[in-house]
């Protein structure tokens, strides 16, 4: 009897051989990866190189005068790479590439770890384990750095930076054996590396069935070290992987993948989201960090100085206004005429704790509104997983924040950059809508029809909550 075959479908065949096509390419330069170690040790050394010159040239020559400009003062220089090119850099390659910056050119990292692999190699204790230093790390040393000017002085950059550095030396000649430690539990920018690696279209993907059938010495790779000590047969996150490579083709399970960006935000996020991430988000990137690229340029802030001074006047008391600290607690700079009173600090750290709490509840609330929309009841792994739609806004207003930094410097050295205002409202309106792409799609997973609608429209008010402090900075002050 003759089979009825059904006939192929072109369509069906074509985006798949292209797809097959691409999937290939893609690891491959996972493959690629692990096969030039050597190289990529290579390019980390020499990066090491330009981040100490970086670091330590600024401090050994005089603050610049008001004629240098960026090719002619290094200090200037410096300011311009690391803030105005090398952070908003790095940022963006996490949203492209996930965590590859950590694995194949971080010098902090690459440092930690040779001093582990010749280091005491003690166990990690509790302490560094700790989930909340993702969250307090970054806020503690954003608030530190604008109590020192870390933007505009290179002392308090070789402090903040170069301290960080040390640390991580030290944490990985301690702990651990051939790992970071550091950059998996205490590096201040780990919880926002690992939350903007989650939009990347790039990951290393675990073939969980290949991998039991397969015995680990079995594979194009049979001995690995994943210094960030990612639990390899059951990663799904993109958060902790520093893109290093070394697993390529372990049991022949794991293989660098293409994926829709922000798919894991929808999906694996409903699992993995937690409270330290919401922290980390709605009080750290939407809160702390705006009020620190605000106070600046802030009316507010000026006239919450006035106010206090005027009062402090009025009782009599005037050493407030009067006591200065050292530079390395408070900027201090009499030649620069730029010297922060204790008052001045005050008011400073009280309009960044002002501008978090205020950003918090505007930001936080309609999303707890959503969240509770969305379920029977009120459920925080709901909440969290609601709140990871927002990172690709708040990716964007930190890019924006740093790079406003370049901006400046360029424009007075006499570039116009006419296009950056353009620039910036395209950036922000890009990002609202993936955010509220990510929010819709999120919400389908637990509600249809006019509940998700409901909760959708919720959270985007704490969207556009967001933006405002971006647009007053930007376009009104
Ligand atoms: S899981 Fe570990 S070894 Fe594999 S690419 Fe990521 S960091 Fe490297």
């Amino acid at each position: 009897m003759n089979q009825i075959v059904p006939p192929p479908v072109i369509a069906d065949l074509q985006p798949k051989s292209r797809r097959v096509n691409k999937r290939h390419h893609v690891a491959a330069a996972g493959d690629w990866l692990r096969r030039h170690q050597r190289a990529i040790r290579w390019l980390q050394w020499h990066v090491v190189v330009i981040y100490a010159v970086l670091l330590i040239v600024p401090v050994l020559v005089p603050l610049p005068v008001d004629s240098a400009r960026i090719w002619n003062n290094v200090s200037l220089f410096a300011r311009f790479v690391f803030w105005g090119i090398w952070w908003p850099g790095v940022l963006i390659s996490m949203l492209l590439f996930g965590r590859l910056w950590c694995g194949i050119m971080c010098p902090e990292g690459a440092l930690s770890e040779m001093a582990s692999r010749h280091g005491r190699g003690r166990a990690i204790p509790r302490w560094i384990r700790w989930p909340g230093w993702p969250f307090t790390a970054f806020v503690l040393t954003t608030v530190y750095g604008q109590m020192v000017s870390v933007y505009q002085y290179p002392g308090p950059v070789l402090i903040v930076l170069g301290g960080s550095t040390l640390a991580a030396i030290l944490v990985g000649y301690l702990y651990g054996r051939n790992h970071r430690v550091w950059c998996r539990y205490l590096c201040p920018v780990n919880g926002v590396f690992g939350l903007l690696a989650k939009l990347a279209p790039l990951h290393y993907q675990v073939d969980r069935q290949q991998w039991e059938h397969r015995p680990p010495h079995i594979g194009r790779v049979t001995r690995i070290n994943c210094a960030p000590m990612v639990p390899l047969r059951t990663m799904e996150s993109a958060s902790p992987c520093h893109m290093c490579g070394r697993c390529a083709g372990f049991r022949d399970s794991i293989e660098l993948s293409a994926r829709p960006p922000g798919s894991e935000i929808i999906a694996v996020s409903a699992r993995t989201a937690t409270v330290w991430d919401s922290l980390l988000i709605v009080v750290g990137l939407m809160g702390v960090t705006v009020g620190a690229f605000l106070w600046a340029s802030s009316p507010w802030f000026i006239a919450a100085k006035q106010w206090a001074a005027g009062r402090l006047v009025g009782l009599g008391v005037f050493w407030p206004l009067e006591q200065d600290l050292p530079w390395w607690l408070l900027t201090n700079y009499p030649g620069n005429k730029d010297v922060m009173s204790l008052l001045d600090g005050t008011v400073l750290i009280g309009y960044i704790g002002m501008i978090t709490a205020v950003m918090t509840m505007a930001v936080g609330m309609p999303f707890a509104v959503a969240a509770r929309i969305l379920g029977p009841s009120w459920h925080g792994q709901r909440f969290h997983h609601l709140v990871h739609s927002l990172l690709p806004l708040a990716a964007c207003g930190i890019i924006l924040g740093l790079s406003a930094q370049s901006v400046t410097l360029l424009r007075g050295d006499g570039f116009p950059l006419n296009w950056v205002d353009d620039a910036r409202i395209a950036a922000l309106a890009c990002s609202s809508a993936w955010s509220l792409y990510l929010t819709w799609r999120i919400a389908g997973r637990y509600r249809s029809g006019v509940r998700r609608a409901v909760a959708t429209g919720f959270v985007l008010a704490g969207i556009v909550a967001g933006v405002l402090p971006w647009i007053m900075l930007f376009f009104v002050w």
